[in-house]
């Protein structure tokens, strides 16, 4: 509980969320134990036998908390900026300094660290959150808790942690840096290599599309050690940024999502202590997979909170603004019967996406779930964005409201940490593993 209060802290000395959230609670069923959604630290302990199930949408007080307080700090401080920082494609620094002081920017991290201390749930209920406002700021959040922290904290060792963790909680943001020119979907094809010097390594190579890069302090890099072994060679090394030899070589123009940086970036004779390693060499393949598995429950996330707020924001315009032959648009039963289908369209993604967050935590098998979960939240956002545009007619078309925005963000949903095609063949795969005699 300690660590709910401290991530509320921030907000409740300048807004009153803490009251909000207060009230919201009263009317959230009681956790049935007192680890029916444990933390991450927790789970494995977790005897989830006992527990009489609830519905999968459910979310325990301080994941419930998290929700509302993200909730009021995108509405209230990110949606004002939204367009500009989409028009400008660029992230507002007061922005990132917010999520800093609101403790979304390590949530899993444990207190000792300056983190949040919660569970996985609660980063996830923070991405849907902000992508309901702007899928920009949520895959910002996303890659920095989901696939950064995370790394540092499982793969990571005390040293790793007392040097890193501390910087990715309050105020470093952090990269993942997998993709190169040559390999996207078949990323373990990297070419940036690693070699071993006397008290370190170094870096050579490019690496393409990368999130978070221009704001980014932290990055972890992925390069062959030993080509020779194949992608037995593959190695994760933390680079800073200043390190002489690393630079951000090209800042990408793109449809949607265009707040968010996208970066190619160059390694040079990048030379790094020995320390800056992650994990083992040999195992960065094993890092990323993990990782990225982990990671696309934040991309499903993120497109259930962009669906959501496209829906939202038509079915506003809808139902209280827009007349025509004499009564609502909203209140035509051919529209109706649209945003009926979309929006259990959207509680259907919802469900994948908390049933994978909670496979994840209770520590079973959440490939597959996660797989499904992205899939379908990614086809949800495209159908859902692309059908409020229309609901909205001509407003949805222009750049006065977000439909728009949302419908160009869609799209990135079926393309990063793997594309519509990956997670079917990942989907199939374990299908057909289950089928086969
Ligand atoms: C905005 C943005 C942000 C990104 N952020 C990051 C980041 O932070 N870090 C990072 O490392 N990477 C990042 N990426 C890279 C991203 O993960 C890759 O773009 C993605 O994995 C797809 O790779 P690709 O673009 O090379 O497409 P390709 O692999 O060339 O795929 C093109 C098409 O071929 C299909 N295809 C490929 N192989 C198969 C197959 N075996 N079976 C069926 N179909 C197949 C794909 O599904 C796709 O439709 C980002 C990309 C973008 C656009």
């Amino acid at each position: 509980m300690a660590s709910i209060t401290r991530a509320l802290r921030p907000l409740s000395r300048t807004t009153p969320s803490a009251r909000l959230a207060s009230k919201r609670l009263a009317t959230v069923r009681p956790v049935q134990s007192a680890y029916a959604f444990s933390t991450t630290t927790r789970r494995q302990e977790a005897d989830l036998s006992e527990l009489t199930p609830t519905p999968i949408s459910h979310l325990s007080e301080t994941e419930t908390m998290m929700a509302d307080m993200v909730s009021k700090f995108a509405s209230e401080q990110i949606g004002p900026k939204v367009r500009d920082m989409d028009e400008a494609e660029t992230m507002d620094p007061s922005v990132v300094e917010g999520l800093f002081e609101q403790g979304v920017m390590g949530i899993e991290i444990p207190e000792e660290f300056g983190g949040a201390g919660m569970n996985f749930t609660a980063a996830i209920v923070a991405i849907e959150e902000l992508a309901r406002i702007d899928p920009s700021v949520s895959v910002m959040v996303d890659v920095h808790n989901t696939l950064v922290n995370t790394a540092i904290m499982k793969y990571g060792d005390a040293q790793a942690h007392r040097t890193w963790l501390p910087k990715l909680s309050t105020g470093t943001v952090g990269s993942f840096c997998l993709s190169e020119p040559v390999s996207g979907s078949d990323a373990f094809a990297l070419q940036t290599k690693a070699e071993k010097t006397a008290d370190g390594y170094k870096i050579n190579g490019s690496k393409m599309w990368i999130t978070n890069a221009m704001e980014s302090g932290i990055f972890i890099v992925f390069a062959n050690l030993n080509p020779s072994a194949g992608y037995k060679g593959i190695t994760a090394f933390i680079v800073e940024k200043g390190t002489p030899g690393f630079s951000i070589a090209k800042k990408e123009k793109k449809l949607g999502i265009r707040a968010s940086s996208t970066c190619v970036l160059n390694f040079d004779d990048v030379v790094i202590p020995k320390s800056n390693i992650l994990g083992e060499e040999g195992k960065g393949y094993k890092i990323a997979i993990e990782i990225l598995n982990e990671g696309r429950i934040g991309i499903a996330a993120q497109m259930t909170g962009l669906a959501l707020g496209a829906w939202e924001h038509a079915a506003r315009y809808v139902w209280n603004d827009r007349k025509q032959f004499g009564q609502l648009i909203g209140e035509f039963q051919g529209m109706q019967h649209q945003i009926a289908q979309a929006y259990t369209e959207i509680a259907a993604a919802r469900a994948l996406v908390y049933n994978a967050a909670r496979k994840k935590e209770a520590g079973q098998d959440f490939v597959k779930d996660a797989a499904m979960a992205k899939l379908y939240a990614s086809q949800v956002a495209g159908r859902v964005a692309g059908s409020a545009v229309e609901w909205m007619g001509g407003m949805g078309f222009v750049r006065e409201g977000i439909a728009e925005k949302m419908f160009r963000d869609s799209k990135i949903g079926a393309i990063y940490e793997g594309t519509s095609n990956i997670q079917l063949q990942t989907i199939a795969k374990m299908l057909q593993k289950q089928y086969t005699n």
